[in-house]
Order: C-alpha cells, then sequence, then structure tokens
C-alpha cells in the first residue's frame, strides 16, 4: 500500500505516485523523456520481458513519470490502477475496445460528449456494435434499454451542457444485477468533487486535459479500475492498441495536479457566485448549475457529489443574435471549447460547436439558441461577475 492511501485529497495530489528521486534527490519526479530502457544483461530482458522481474522495457508498455501520474489519479479516484493516455478519447476507445464485440450493445447517456457517441455510432458500428442513446438522468429508461446483449453501461455526470444529473449508486445497482460493466466519464467533475469508483462504477475515464491539467495546455486522458481484473484486462488493450502518453505531457499534467483541490475549489466558489448573480440578470432566462436549489436534481447533486463544479449553462433573451453578443462582449473570457482550465471560457453552442447541426436537434439535445456555456476560471469572481455583467448589456 502506498504512503499516501490513506491520506486526504490535497496531499494526495502532491505527493501520490510520487517520490524522492533516488539517483539524485530530485524533489520533482524526473521526466523520463527514453523510448526504450537498456536491459543489464540478456537474461535481466528475459526476465522483464517474462515478467518475472519487474522493471521497464519500453515506454508504451510503461515509463517512471507515465507511472507516477498513473498512480497519482488512481489514488485520488480511491481505484486500484491507473492507466494514461494520448487523450481523453484514447482512454474512451480503449476500454469500449476491451468490453465491447461483434453483436455487443451499449446503453449511454444520450448528451455524452460528443466524440464518445460519434466512435461508437460511427466506427464501432462498422464492427457490429449496436448502442442505444438515451437520458440515463431518469433510471428507467436504462431498466428498459437493457437487452441480453448488453455489456456495457456508460454515463456521463453531469451531462454536457443541460448539467443533467444521473445517479451513479443506483447505476451501479443496475448494472451489478444485469452483469454488465458500469463505466462513468468523471470528467466535469473530477476526483475531488466525485468519485464513481466508491458508488460503485467499475471504470472511471477521464479527460485530463481538462480540470486535472488545469492550465490549457496539455491534451491526455486516463483510465482509473476498481480492481486488479479490470485493470490487467484494460492494460492489454491500451499497451495493444498503443494510445500511450508522453513522459514529457505526463509530467506537464503531475504538476498540474498538484493544485486540482485548491483550484476546483475556488473556481467551484467562484461558479457559485456567478450562478446566482446570472439567476438574478433581466437579459437570463434559465440557469443549470447543480448548486442551485432551481437545479431539478440539486438533491442527487448534494448526495453523491461533495461540490458543484465549475461549469454553468445559462440562457440568454433573444436567440442566436443574443448569445453572439454576449461572445463578442465579454473581455475577461476567451471564446472557446475546452473546460476546466485556470482561465475563463465562454462558449456558445448554437453558433460555435453545433452550428452544423439542425435546430431541432440542437433543441433535442437541450441545445436552444441563446444557450451559453461558461467555464469558471481561478479569477476574482467580482471581476468576471463585471465583465459577463457588461458583456450582458448589449444585448438589445
Ligand atoms: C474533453 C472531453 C473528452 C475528450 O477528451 P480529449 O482529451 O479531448 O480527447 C471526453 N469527455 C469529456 C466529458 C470531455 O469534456
Amino acid at each position: 500500500m502506498s504512503k499516501t492511501h490513506a491520506c486526504g485529497k490535497y496531499t494526495k495530489a502532491i505527493h501520490a505516485g510520487q517520490s524522492i528521486d533516488p539517483l539524485y534527490g530530485a524533489v520533482s519526479v524526473p521526466i523520463y523523456q527514453t523510448s526504450t530502457f537498456a536491459f543489464l544483461s540478456a537474461e535481466d530482458g528475459a526476465a522483464k520481458f517474462a515478467g518475472e522481474v519487474k522493471g521497464y522495457k519500453y515506454t508504451r508498455l510503461g515509463n517512471p513519470t507515465v507511472n507516477a501520474l498513473e498512480q497519482c489519479v488512481a489514488e485520488l479516484e480511491n481505484g486500484h490502477g491507473g492507466l494514461a493516455t494520448a487523450s481523453g478519447m484514447a482512454a474512451i476507445s480503449t476500454v469500449y475496445m476491451t468490453f465491447l464485440s461483434a453483436g455487443s450493445h451499449i446503453v449511454s447517456t444520450g448528451s455524452v460528449y460528443g466524440p464518445s457517441r460519434i466512435v461508437i455510432e460511427k466506427q464501432f458500428s462498422r464492427f457490429g456494435v449496436e448502442y442505444s442513446y438515451i437520458d440515463t438522468s431518469d433510471l428507467s429508461n436504462i431498466e428498459k434499454s437493457i437487452k441480453s446483449n448488453t455489456k456495457m453501461l456508460y454515463i456521463e455526470t453531469p451531462a454536457n451542457p443541460t448539467l443533467a444529473i444521473t445517479d451513479i449508486a443506483a447505476c451501479a445497482a443496475i448494472a451489478k444485477k444485469h452483469g454488465i460493466v458500469l463505466v462513468v466519464d468523471n470528467t466535469f467533475m473530477g476526483p475531488c468533487f466525485q468519485r464513481p469508483i466508491e458508488l460503485g462504477a467499475d471504470v472511471v475515464v477521464h479527460s485530463l486535459t481538462k480540470s486535472l491539467n488545469g492550465h490549457s495546455d496539455v491534451v491526455a486522458g486516463m483510465i482509473v479500475t476498481k480492481n486488479a481484473e479490470l485493470y490487467k484486462k484494460i492494460q492489454a488493450v491500451h499497451y495493444q492498441m498503443g494510445g500511450t502518453i508522453d513522459p514529457n505531457q505526463a509530467w506537464l499534467v503531475l504538476r498540474g495536479i498538484k493544485t486540482l483541490p485548491l483550484r476546483v475549489e475556488k473556481s467551484a466558489q467562484n461558479a457559485m457566485e456567478i450562478a446566482e448573480f446570472l439567476k438574478s440578470h433581466p437579459a437570463v432566462t434559465s440557469v443549470a448549475y447543480p448548486g442551485l436549489k432551481s437545479h431539478p436534481q440539486h438533491e442527487l447533486a448534494k448526495k453523491q457529489m461533495s461540490g458543484f463544479g465549475s461549469m454553468i449553462t445559462f440562457e440568454v433573451k433573444g436567440g442566436i443574435k443574443a448569445g453572439k453578443a454576449v461572445m463578442n462582449g465579454v473581455k475577461l473570457a476567451a471564446l472557446a471549447v475546452s473546460l476546466g482550465g485556470i482561465e475563463s471560457l465562454i462558449q456558445h453552442p448554437a453558433s460555435m460547436t453545433h452550428a452544423g447541426v439542425s435546430k431541432k436537434d440542437r433543441e433535442d439535445a437541450g441545445i436552444t439558441d441563446g444557450l451559453i456555456r461558461y467555464s469558471v476560471g481561478c479569477e476574482d469572481a467580482s471581476d468576471i461577475i463585471a465583465d459577463l455583467g457588461q458583456a450582458l448589456e448589449k444585448i438589445k
């Protein structure tokens, strides 16, 4: 058991998986920027490949810097082990590849991160994988969708951009009853506020690109499993498929994680203030934030999350034109997709990410023309509110 196993999240974020470098005493984990590792002898190489002796062989099959990151995130999630990947999508695709075969069926949250759904509909379907995309925040939909060939229940909570919440513990009970694997995309909340494995999930996936790295300068992903059996199963696929993270990227994420609890707490505190401000603003017709009592699943949010996150979506009066006016009016927030960074980002799906989707399909997914998504950063809440306030004045 690691020395930080029983520690709190602040300690884990700084120390888990990381120890003083035995060679020179470096306090920061060294970046082992190497593709391959020399063996001490022919016998040593043979023993390492046979798995009789522990040791690194080739970076696709493990690297000390990458391993430090994997242990750190696994401990933060209270899971058995982690597998770091080149992107969040590499993590998700590897998990799909592990559990889905020709004739398998997956049940998943309809409003998952777009590519998580598209890769099933466009690629895995070519190999005979069947799918049902449903509103998993209503548990009865899940029971109705499970078939004899269902192998995976895949959920994302809170969902994007509606921030609808799915009951993780209830999903774990359903998955257990049917003998299927429960996978949770925990990118939105992160391990400081939500730990799906503690609630019964089998596998957690992350885009480390978002709050874990937190500085909008790396693309990376992670898979965490609840036990050794699942870890070994996914590890084999990961090593063969090759969605390996680069050691330098792994180190950047490891550094970002050191301040993860501090950043997510500050941004969640900001988000609460901003949500209250938006709620009382005359140009805003609705605000979705799990921390607001008006959120339809506020009670469930309180039960399974220990914070409410940094994502707010709100609706302005005046449709596309008003949405664009706010985009062009803000000065502090950058107009960009992605989320969870230390800096605030703003996005207008109807004119940006979802402009190519028909108005009807957008509305079916809960994306109205005046909907704005705000990823709250760690600036002063008063500055963000002042910026949003002056941008909302631009709506005429
Ligand atoms: C960004 C994101 C992903 C994909 O991660 P990449 O690092 O961009 O590949 C998956 N799920 C969620 C919820 C995300 O926000």
